[in-house]
């Protein structure tokens, strides 16, 4: 991203929680998304406009970017395989609606042809960064739903 795309997206976030980042934040959060796309880093700040109530620090970026497997739709288009379960993506996307909690819940699946969109939290070098989040394959997630 560029910075004025950056900034724009930040002003949008502190619109929405009324408050202001001070320059050290600011810094931090770009000195670790700053490489990312726009595209990707607005996907992680509309996950948190789900997920805080209050302005988020650099931290609550880091670990919705973290349990969110980055999906770069235009990635697998280049590198696609033969794969019959997930049509070369990778991945499959399962959708299930829950009466219970009147939602309906989208589920991501790994598919095992790679090991692109796999993730286990546990084993995440950066011991700050481990969490208990992993994806699920796509024979487990069938057995799951
Ligand atoms: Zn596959």
């Amino acid at each position: 991203m560029v910075i004025d795309e950056f900034k724009k997206t930040i002003t949008q976030i502190q619109r929405y929680y009324g408050k202001e980042y001070n320059e050290v934040q600011l810094n931090e959060i770009y000195k670790y998304f700053g490489k990312m796309s726009i595209a990707r880093f607005n996907f992680i700040v509309s996950k948190l406009y789900q997920k805080n109530k209050y302005l988020p620090i650099l931290a609550d970026f880091v670990e919705v970017h973290k349990e969110n497997p980055y999906v770069d739709y235009k990635k697998p288009e280049e590198k696609k395989n033969e794969c019959e379960i997930c049509k070369g993506l990778g991945f499959v996307l399962y959708k299930r609606f829950i009466e219970e909690m009147d939602r309906e819940y989208e589920f991501m699946a790994h598919c095992t042809c790679t090991d692109e969109y796999k993730y286990d939290g546990m084993k995440c070098k950066n011991d700050r960064n481990k969490s208990q989040y992993f994806s699920k394959s796509v024979e487990e997630i069938k057995r799951f739903l």
